[in-house]
Formats: structure tokens, C-alpha cells, sequence
């Protein structure tokens, strides 16, 4: 799951929405990376995992 927009120079973070560069930094410097809910992906794949039993 997305949860924010998070700016890989200043770390300013924005709603995951259109936007794709920083305000601040501008868009030459301001890349802003994707940030999930690592925790949600977590379950997911144990869950995965634990529903595949030939799986190693
Ligand atoms: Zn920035």
C-alpha cells in the first residue's frame, strides 16, 4: 500500500497524489521516492508463503 511521497534530498514528505517532484528542491534535484506500508507487505507475503506448503 502507498502511503506517501517522500522527497530524497530534504525528506519532505507529500500525499501520494499526481505530483512526482519536490516543491522545494525543484524538479532537477527533488525526486520524491514512494513509500509503502513495508509491515502490510510483510503479511501479505506470510501469508503467501503459508498457503503454499510445497514452497520452500
Ligand atoms: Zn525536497
Amino acid at each position: 500500500m502507498l502511503l506517501a511521497l517522500r522527497c530524497i534530498v530534504c525528506g519532505r514528505e507529500y500525499a501520494p497524489t499526481y505530483k512526482l517532484t519536490c516543491d522545494v528542491c525543484g524538479p532537477a534535484n527533488g525526486i520524491l521516492d514512494a513509500v509503502y506500508d513495508y509491515e502490510e507487505d510483510l503479511r501479505a507475503k506470510a501469508c503467501l508463503n503459508s498457503c503454499k506448503p510445497s514452497c520452500p
